[in-house]
């Protein structure tokens, strides 16, 4: 019998947590993974390829740019994936005024050249893009579903939802195969250390570690619908193995409190979280009154999908990787 040729899949943001997820995934299903990167993480690969060292040499990694039109194009054009996951952009959700800028032209051309690309150089190609819960904003309803008015109250939240909408039209307008996955917070020990389950993660094993004593943070009663990243990027994947393109809310469905991951983590080492913690107002941020919290039924019915690793796991997870992190002192790895 003839051997039958695997699917290509080509990720954007595949040194990123959920890209790196998601190519592990793809690897295991069958598939050919290319990946584009920036040419500094191939430059400098120790600490920006150090999430997809492990399987390196199993993937195809392209330099191109999400700010070039003609690269993207290019290289689309040479691939001819079947499935594109669109996941690189400026992720963290910053609110100072000089990141905007930034933000916003990243992620929205980034998103429209992505599409255009694929549409003009392999049309046949399904396409994913992450949208992200921050469309929701400043919210109406809880839980958010599909059907949520979006409200985006940061300049990440704008270019998701511009992406969003450019995504849905180029699906009508052009009968592209392409879905958004409308993703709450997901975090695994692969998080960048800028988000507070990562930051609370690293301190509570150093601190278990006897390298340093405190933690700071900042709004200890805000909350978050917080999921699993491996559990995230397998609804990515399901989304493109349907018939009929189309949105999805992929989430927990319940919210935990900063204080709450603070407790189940320095309680997973048996410290007690209240003689470390320090509140401290530099990591208050403005405008924090809203509640995302997702409703999944839709994945759930159409696609199957659900949850397989709950807060407590992810928590423990988390602070497991960082105590052998830290405890072999592999910086590296670590960021
Ligand atoms: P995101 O804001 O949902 O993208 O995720 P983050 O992990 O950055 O923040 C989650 C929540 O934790 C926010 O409501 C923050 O206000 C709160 N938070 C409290 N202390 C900290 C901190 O020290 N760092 C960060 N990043 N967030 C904090």
């Amino acid at each position: 019998m003839p051997k039958k040729t695997p699917k290509k899949a080509l990720i954007t943001g595949i040194t990123g947590q959920d890209g790196s997820y998601l190519a592990e995934w793809l690897v295991e299903q069958g598939y050919e993974v290319h990946g584009f990167v920036r040419r500094v993480a191939i430059e400098d690969p120790d600490t920006r390829m150090h999430r997809i060292r492990h399987i390196a040499d199993r993937l195809h990694l392209h330099t191109a740019s999400l700010g070039s039109y003609p690269s993207l194009y290019k290289t689309i054009h040479r691939i001819q994936p079947d499935e594109c996951y669109h996941l690189a952009a400026e992720s963290f959700v910053s609110y100072s005024f000089e990141d905007e800028f930034t933000t916003i032209n990243t992620n929205v051309n980034g998103v429209h050249y992505m599409l255009s690309s694929v549409l003009e150089g392999a049309p046949d190609c399904r396409f994913y893009f992450a949208a992200s819960s921050e469309i929701f904003g400043r919210v109406t309803q809880v839980p958010q579903d599909e059907t949520t008015p979006f409200h985006p109250r940061s300049a990440y939240g704008i270019s998701k939802s511009a992406g969003y909408e450019m995504t849905r039209n180029y699906r009508e307008a052009y009968g592209l195969h392409a879905s958004c996955g409308i993703l709450y917070n997901h975090e695994s020990p692969r998080r960048g250390m800028e988000f507070v389950t990562r930051k609370i993660s690293s301190h509570v094993a150093r601190i278990k570690l006897g390298q340093i004593d405190t933690l700071q943070l900042g709004n200890l009663h805000a909350h978050r619908d917080w999921g699993h990243a491996s559990d995230y990027v397998r609804a990515m994947w399901l989304m493109l193995q349907q018939d009929t393109p189309d949105d999805y809310v992929i989430a927990t469905g319940q919210t935990h409190t900063v204080q709450a991951f603070c407790e189940t983590a320095f309680d997973h080492v048996g410290l007690d979280w209240r003689e470390h913690v320090k509140i401290d107002s530099r990591f208050y941020r403005p405008a924090e009154e809203h509640v995302l919290r997702g409703d999944a039924s839709k994945a759930k019915r159409v696609l199957g999908w659900e949850q397989r690793i709950g807060f407590d796991e992810l928590v423990r997870e988390m602070v497991e990787a960082d105590l052998k992190r830290y405890s072999r002192h592999d910086v590296a790895a670590a960021v």
